[in-house]
């Protein structure tokens, strides 16, 4: 296969990872070109990028999600390649041919692999045409509850309901005996249909007090393979990660090797190219299940960069440019540990309402082993069109003690005032026996989380000093606010003309 190194490439995505890639590409000395929506002309990674290509209104249907417009902002500025970050069209087949056809290299894998993938069930038949164990379940879609029945009565309660083309913890529902069997189903292949367009159901072993653990892989798409080590995904609300970390407690160097190698399998059964990650379900005794493989780069992608001293953007970028994968299995080792902390704009008081408003005070910690993935800076109104992360705050240390103790001390010294966040709820992780000893599981939060009490109770000169701070918090607020209203245009300027300055002086 040839090489063709890139000259540019548009980011089809926003918010962090949005950023996470231009700073990879600027690295590589790669031309940057972002995409962004009305509500997003201040964005950081506008400014961050080279050039910028505005491409709609603030609904993501109407813009981050257009692949005609992505495609024509790629050709209009000469962009050699697209990265698609994670979610919006990162996972769209016919965006991949549509990208090809137009004589542009989409960074990631085939449309192929994406539809093998990206259908639980057909991923299903695959994998266990592969050798790699699937959730006892079936492989076909069930309609009928007296056959969804049957199935489960053979399986075992409880059973889970899962949408075949479902994501992002959606389209989910556990059974745990007969008589609930059709409303679940009614209910799931409803919720099903109006999410994803798509309302084939099919049933699998609801597996109680499992945990999630996921590796990540790299395929040159020739039919080579290797796995940068696992990540740990069970602290999670309403099946969706909030915390990761690299490696994960639970495994033995033993299973470690027996589950990096199903990945690998899994990655070479479908001649996989670019960043993938293969999910597993592992069992409390020891078994572990395929779940489905994500065809993308995972929001979690950073707790593997900091054990590994690996840059997958990177490594993306030069499978894409046709140099094979950057590393070799044996280089590859893992050391120390790594956690990250999605900062979500969300009330976990409130059972995780998402929430929005004006960043107005944000101080990032600093010292050893610290980084953080952020879109957002002081100033910056959060919108409500996109999901509510804002930021990771990723931390690496010698081992898991050290890598808690450090977390601690820098979730303590990070400031931030504006929406409702989830910092307050990664403090609390921190403090519960469960977490410190790693045998939490995906119950985790259901099991231990109370949103009444979780937030430590102040003592009479705590709470005095609070309502001071929060009431000098909110005159600053009032000044804040009328000082941006009153500056709006000219903060708007000031970005757009650093943007330009940048662009000019390459
Ligand atoms: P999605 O594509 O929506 O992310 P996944 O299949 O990856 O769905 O599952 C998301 C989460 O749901 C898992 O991390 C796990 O917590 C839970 N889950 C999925 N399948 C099972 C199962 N068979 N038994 C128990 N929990 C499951």
């Amino acid at each position: 296969m040839s090489v063709k190194k890139f000259n540019k490439v548009l980011v089809a995505n926003r918010g962090e990872i949005a950023v996470r890639i231009i700073q990879g590409l600027k690295e590589m000395g790669i031309g940057t070109v972002a995409v962004y929506s009305d509500v997003d002309r201040t964005s950081l990674h506008v400014m961050m990028a080279d050039e910028a290509v505005f491409i709609g209104s603030a609904p993501a249907s109407e813009s981050y999600l257009v692949a005609e417009k992505i495609i024509a902002a790629a050709l209009e500025t000469g962009a050699d390649a697209i990265h698609p970050g994670y979610g919006f069209l990162s996972e769209n087949g016919p965006f991949v041919d549509a990208v090809e056809k137009a004589g542009i290299i989409f960074i990631g894998p085939t449309a192929e692999s994406m539809a093998v993938m990206g259908d639980k069930l057909s991923s299903r038949r695959k994998m266990r045409a592969s050798g790699v164990a699937v959730v006892p379940g079936t492989d076909e879609a069930v309609t009928d509850p007296e056959e969804a029945k049957t199935i489960a009565e053979e399986i075992g309660y409880p059973v889970l309901l899962k949408a075949t083309a479902g994501g992002g913890g959606k389209g989910m529902r556990v059974v745990g005996e007969p008589s609930e069997m059709a409303s679940a189903l009614r209910q799931t292949m409803g919720e099903a249909g109006a999410s994803f367009g798509n309302d084939a159901i099919f049933v699998e072993k609801y597996i109680v007090g499992p945990k999630h653990i996921e590796v990540q892989v790299l395929g040159d798409g020739q039919g080579n393979a290797i796995h940068v080590f696992e990540r740990e995904c069970s602290v999670q609300r309403r099946h969706q990660k909030v915390i990761e970390e690299s490696p994960s407690p639970s495994l033995t160097p033993e299973l470690r090797e027996e589950i990096c190698a199903a990945a690998v399998q899994t990655a070479k059964s479908i001649n996989y190219r670019g960043a993938g990650t293969v999910e597993f379900i592992l069992a409390p005794n020891g078994e572990f299940y395929f779940l489905e493989m994500n065809t993308r780069l995972q929001v979690e992608h950073p707790v593997t960069e900091m054990v590994t001293s690996t840059d997958l953007v990177r490594a993306m970028v030069k499978i894409a440019q046709g140099e094979g994968i950057c590393y070799t299995q044996e280089q590859l080792h893992q050391q120390g540990w790594s956690m990250e902390f999605r900062l979500y704009a969300e009330d976990a008081g409130n059972n995780f309402a998402p929430s929005i408003g004006k960043i107005v005070a944000l101080t990032i910690p600093q010292g050893p082993g610290v980084r953080l993935d952020t879109g957002i800076y002081e100033g910056y109104d959060v919108p409500i069109h996109y999901d509510p992360m804002l930021a990771k705050l990723i931390v690496w240390a010698e081992n898991r003690e050290l890598c808690i103790a450090r977390s601690k001390r820098v979730l303590e010294e990070m400031v931030l005032h504006g929406p409702v966040h989830n910092l307050p709820f990664h403090r609390w992780t921190l403090d519960q026996p469960a977490f410190v000893d790693g045998s939490y599981t995906t119950g985790f939060v259901g099991d231990f989380f109370d949103g009444a009490n979780y937030l430590p109770e102040l003592d009479e000169g705590q709470t005095q000093a609070l309502i001071a701070a929060a009431s000098l918090f909110e005159a600053m607020r009032r000044t804040e606010s009328t000082e941006c209203a009153n500056n709006e245009s000219d903060i708007t300027g000031w970005q757009l003309s650093a943007r330009r300055t940048m662009t000019n002086n390459r």
